[in-house]
């Protein structure tokens, strides 16, 4: 299947909610939904509802953005004590699979290097 297409990318699905997810914030830029395979106590993705690719993508509209970061850390604050970690994968290498820009976030634990 070819992600870069809406129809076919998992993440514009989950945001149609043709996908099921288990989400922990919606408004009407972002939603953010439990990851599904968690490295960490608390682990979600807060993904906008458009399809951009990367943060690189992301970065062009620096509203979204900041949108996206405090988003973030709301849902550290009341998933976990506030303190959390923050990842754009971008790129194969870098271990992006989903290319529909999506940032992890972290939390609940005591992180480790190893931990993404
Ligand atoms: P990436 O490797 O692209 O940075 O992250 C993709 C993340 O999406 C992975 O952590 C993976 O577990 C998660 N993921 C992939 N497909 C689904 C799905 O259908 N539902 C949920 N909840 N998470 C997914
Ligand atoms: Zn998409």
């Amino acid at each position: 299947t070819d992600q870069h297409t809406e129809t076919e990318c998992v993440f514009c699905r989950i945001v149609g909610g043709e996908i099921p997810s288990e989400r922990v914030h919606e408004d009407d830029q972002v939603i953010a939904f439990k990851d599904l395979a968690p490295k960490a106590p608390v682990h979600v993705l807060v993904v906008p509802r458009a399809h951009l690719r990367d943060v690189r993508e992301l970065s062009e509209d620096p509203e979204l953005l900041a949108h996206v970061t405090r988003v973030a850390g709301r849902l550290a604050d009341d998933l976990a004590d506030g303190e959390f970690r923050l990842i754009f994968n971008t790129g194969a290498s870098a271990g992006q699979t989903v290319f529909h820009v999506h940032a992890h976030v972290l939390a609940g634990t005591q992180l480790t290097e190893g931990q993404m």
